[in-house]
């Protein structure tokens, strides 16, 4: 048995694997594969449906919000947001607290001025940075709920002047949130949503439409919108999958209840990592992420040899990210803690052979 804690594509529950391999072979006894079944079949819309209705279901989202499933990855959202939310002449605000936040207001560059609010860059993103003011001016504020490189997390989101933008790839669906507090909320599905290829898109619709900028059909929130994800054929295999996890996490008792045992494993990993002499914690604690645990080894020599006992112990996707070495342990919501206290014995087992 493998325990995955790889950053994303990341696991997904047992019981979803099986019912997404079921419904290649034959979907819902249609006698028809998933994947051959139009997008337009009556089939498809109703699991299109379930998605949305169980995204706004778990979040509670109010009304006057869309719920969108898109393409091209949080990646292309840091490009689409800019280009649908921030006037000629404008200016958007971002908080600089990772790689992905750096990669995010880049790409606003291209739209019009971008103000870094703060940044941790300096420190290579060791923290968040807390004391700043956000431009009343701006069209709206970017952060980074997760950081998954760095294992860094927002415990609270900040009060905002502007409607505040939220690239939550890495938590969506892993703590409550306030839908109500946020313009629009965009995550990458590959971590605690589904498999890759599908993007979650939550936007406020009265935020819409303020740029006079012209903006092509598929960049265009508005079409999506009217297109009810559908403009063109979306990634249904994607899409489905998704529409599974959401109904396990429903299942599960929704995301207060994943939350709280999301709670209990980073708090039983991170008591070991403080206690264990061998290995330190890298984020400041006070940001310390529930999603990506990073850690590294006191005595850099030790790397090696404790990647090769977790490899023994059936751990794999530990690696820690390549611009902060050592390890970093995802433990998304389909993790059973069963899976932390695996790494918590084979850590502690790495301190008694080399004491
Ligand atoms: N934002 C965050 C916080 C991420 O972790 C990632 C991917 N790891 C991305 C954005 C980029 O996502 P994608 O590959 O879907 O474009």
């Amino acid at each position: 048995m493998k325990h995955n804690f790889g950053a994303g594509p990341g696991i997904l529950p047992q019981e979803v694997f099986k019912q997404a391999a079921q419904a290649v072979i034959d979907f819902n006894g249609t006698g028809l594969s998933l994947l051959e079944i139009s997008h337009r079949s009556k089939e498809f819309e109703a699991v299109l449906d379930e998605a949305v209705r169980l995204v706004k279901e778990l979040f509670s989202v109010p009304e006057g919000y869309s719920v969108l499933f898109l393409q091209g990855g949080a990646s292309t959202q840091f490009a689409m947001v800019p280009y649908n939310l921030l006037p000629e002449g404008g200016k958007a605000a971002y908080l600089e607290s990772g790689v992905w936040a750096n990669k995010a207001l880049k790409e606003a560059k291209y739209f019009g001025e971008v103000a870094v609010v703060a940044s941790s860059k300096q420190s290579n993103f060791t923290f968040i940075p807390k004391d700043f003011e956000i431009p009343a001016d701006a069209a709206y504020f970017h952060i980074t709920s997760n950081n998954t490189i760095y294992g860094t997390q927002l415990q609270q989101f900040f009060p905002s002047p502007v409607p505040v933008v939220c690239d939550m790839s890495s938590d969506i669906f892993s703590r409550k949130i306030n839908v109500a507090d946020f313009g629009l909320i965009y995550a990458g599905a590959q971590k605690n949503m589904g498999p890759a290829g599908v993007t979650l898109v939550i936007v406020k619709d009265e935020i819409l439409g303020k740029t006079g900028r012209a903006i092509p059909s598929m960049l265009n929130y508005q079409t999506q919108i009217e297109g009810g994800s559908m403009y063109n054929t979306p990634p249904t295999f994607a899409i489905y999958v998704s529409m599974l996890t959401l109904n396990w996490v429903k299942a599960k008792g929704g995301v207060e209840a994943i939350e709280q045992e999301n709670l209990a494993k980073s708090k039983a990993l991170y008591a070991e990592i403080d206690r264990n002499p061998l290995f330190k914690g890298v984020a400041a604690t006070e940001d310390r992420s529930h999603m990506n645990v990073c850690f590294v080894a006191e005595n850099p020599e030790h790397e090696k040899p404790f990647l090769k006992l977790c490899d023994e112990k059936g751990i794999v996707g530990i690696k820690g990210h390549r611009s902060v070495g050592g390890f970093r342990a995802s433990i998304y919501n389909a993790l059973p803690i069963t899976s932390v206290h695996v790494l918590i014995e084979a850590m502690q087992e790495f301190a008694e052979k080399n004491k």
